[in-house]
């Protein structure tokens, strides 16, 4: 998690950098002493011990991050979000509202004293969200794979592989449609983002400002 100032961005960003107080909802429930600076955590959100959460960021209400689970710094986690253990959620990443991670490739309930005993580096599967990506409401990671930076995951998709960098996936199980610029924009045909403008050019398979 980088401690360092924020690179780029506007106006909007330095407000939220310049506040310092995290702020904990009197109904949330946060166990953690690892919640950075400028966080505000809101109501029925459950933050784990052992969790760490970065600074500035929103975690709104019903959201859970469990012990184990990372979140870097100016992340928005929407209603509902799960982010179990061994998922890492890099710096200014979107957590679309009841997107839900997993950890375990092979579940069983495990209550049956019968049930053959797992060590938890025999199950836990890591997941990782790299930087500027955003998460859709309501899709699932599978765990095991990276999304990668600026990538999006449409609304209900479901991640099966890796997303590389700047893609837009949709589906079950997930597929590549677009390149998605910074802004989070598909790309068209020429390369434009339709928010900003700016043009991009894919050299050797990555997406690149032209
Ligand atoms: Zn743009």
């Amino acid at each position: 998690m980088s401690t360092k100032p924020p690179t780029g961005g506007g106006g909007g960003s330095a407000l939220i950098e310049a506040e310092q107080t995290t702020f904990i909802h009197p109904q949330a429930i946060c166990e953690s002493d690892q919640v950075g600076p400028g966080t505000r955590i809101w109501a029925f959100a459950h933050v784990m011990k052992g969790s760490v959460v970065g600074s500035h960021c929103n975690v709104c209400d019903h959201a859970f991050i469990e012990s184990g689970a990372v979140v870097g710094d100016r992340v928005t986690i929407k209603n509902r979000a799960m982010i179990w253990d061994g998922v890492v959620i890099e710096d200014d990443v979107f957590v679309g509202p009841g997107a839900v991670f997993t950890n375990d490739l092979y579940p069983r309930s495990h209550r049956d004293p019968n049930a053959p005993r797992r060590r938890v580096d025999e199950w836990l599967i890591r997941t990782t969200v790299r930087s500027g990506a955003s998460i859709g409401a309501g899709a699932v990671i599978v765990c095991g794979h990276t999304v990668g930076r600026f990538a999006t995951v449409g609304a209900g998709a479901v991640v099966t592989h890796d997303v590389p960098d700047h893609r837009l996936v949709v589906g079950n199980p997930a597929r590549i449609v677009a390149w998605v610029s910074r802004c989070g924009r598909p790309l068209d045909d020429h390369l434009r983002c339709s928010s900003c403008g700016r043009r991009y050019t894919v050299v050797d398979g990555q997406l690149r400002c032209a």
